[in-house]
C-alpha cells in the first residue's frame, strides 16, 4: 500500500481540510474524489476527477498507446454487444441499456497528457493518459495498470451525470442496487475502520462508489480474460494468486469475500 507513496502526505491532507470547509458537506463526494485523485494516484497511478483544471500540458500520445486504447475499446464493445448475463430477468434488463451504452462508447478521445500523479484520468469523452508512464519500462507502475484504459472506458460507457446535490454515475437503478449492496456487505467493522488515516479512510470511501467498483470489475475480466457469456466460478478469479493488476488488487481488497464478488462479475453487464 505504500509503495510508491507520494512525498507531500501532509499538503493532501491540508487540502482535504481545506476543501470540506469551502465546500461543506454536500460537496464531500467531490472532495473525496479530488483527495482520492491526489492520493490514490499517487500511491496507485489513476485516478478519475470531475474537475477540468487537472487536464493540462498536453502531449502526443505515441502509436503504441493509441494501438493498446483502440484494443482495449474493442474488448469492451465486444464485451456489452455479447454480454449474456445468466440471470434472465436481468438480462432483459441489459438488453435495455445496452443501445445507450454502446452509444456512449461511439465518441471518446485519448490525450497524452503529463499527469503528474495519474496513469490515466477520464473527463466527459475524453480519457487522459499519462504516456510517460503508461510507456515507461521500468517506472514502478508500468505493467501494474495495463488495464487502465478499460477502466477509464468503462466510465465513458456509464458517464457521470451532475445533478442537484452532485455527481452521479449515469447507470441504471438496478446496476447501483446490485453494487451498493455488495459494497454494504463488504464494509469493514467499526474498529477496523476507526484504526484507519483520514488519507486511507478517504482513499476507501473513493474506490467504494459504483463506478469505481464496476471499473475495477471491467479490468479484472480483462486481465483475467473473461468472456462475455461465460458463468463465472471460484476458479476463473485466480484467487490464490497475488494479482499483479492494481485494479484487481483494488477490487480485491473492497470486496473480499469471493462469493461476493463472484456474484457481482455474474449479474453486472
Ligand atoms: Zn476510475
Amino acid at each position: 500500500m505504500k509503495e510508491g507513496e507520494y512525498k507531500s502526505e501532509e499538503k493532501k491532507l491540508n487540502l482535504v481540510e481545506e476543501l470540506k470547509k469551502k465546500f461543506g458537506k454536500n460537496f464531500f463526494i467531490k472532495v473525496v474524489v479530488l483527495a482520492a485523485f491526489l492520493s490514490l494516484s499517487a500511491q496507485k497511478g489513476e485516478a478519475q476527477n470531475q474537475s477540468k483544471t487537472v487536464i493540462k500540458n498536453e502531449i502526443p500520445v505515441d502509436a503504441a498507446i493509441q494501438k493498446e486504447f483502440e484494443d482495449q475499446k474493442e474488448f469492451l464493445v465486444d464485451w456489452f454487444s455479447n454480454r449474456i448475463i445468466p440471470d434472465e430477468d436481468l438480462q432483459k434488463k441489459f438488453e435495455d441499456a445496452k443501445p445507450h451504452i454502446l452509444k456512449n462508447l461511439e465518441t471518446v478521445f485519448l490525450k497524452g497528457d503529463t499527469l503528474p500523479f495519474a496513469i490515466g484520468m477520464w473527463h466527459n469523452d475524453t480519457i487522459s493518459i499519462n504516456a510517460k508512464l503508461f510507456n515507461r519500462q521500468g517506472d514502478p507502475f508500468y505493467g501494474t495498470s495495463k488495464n487502465t484504459l478499460v477502466h477509464e472506458l468503462s466510465h465513458d460507457a456509464f458517464p457521470m451525470k451532475k445533478s442537484a446535490g452532485g455527481y452521479h454515475p449515469d447507470m441504471p437503478e438496478w446496476m447501483l442496487t446490485i453494487i451498493q449492496n455488495a459494497i454494504e456487505k463488504s464494509l469493514p467493522d467499526d474498529s477496523d475502520w476507526q484504526n484507519k488515516s483520514t488519507d486511507m479512510q478517504e482513499s476507501e470511501l473513493y474506490l467504494r462508489t459504483p463506478e469505481e467498483i464496476y471499473a475495477h470489475i471491467c479490468a479484472f475480466r480483462k486481465e483475467y480474460n473473461l468472456r462475455p457469456n461465460q458463468i463465472i466460478t471460484e476458479k476463473d478469479c485466480h484467487l490464490e494468486e497475488w494479482p499483479k493488476d492494481k485494479n484487481v488488487r483494488e477490487l480485491r481488497m473492497i470486496i473480499s469475500d469471493p462469493d461476493i464478488l463472484i456474484d457481482l462479475l455474474n449479474k453486472l453487464p
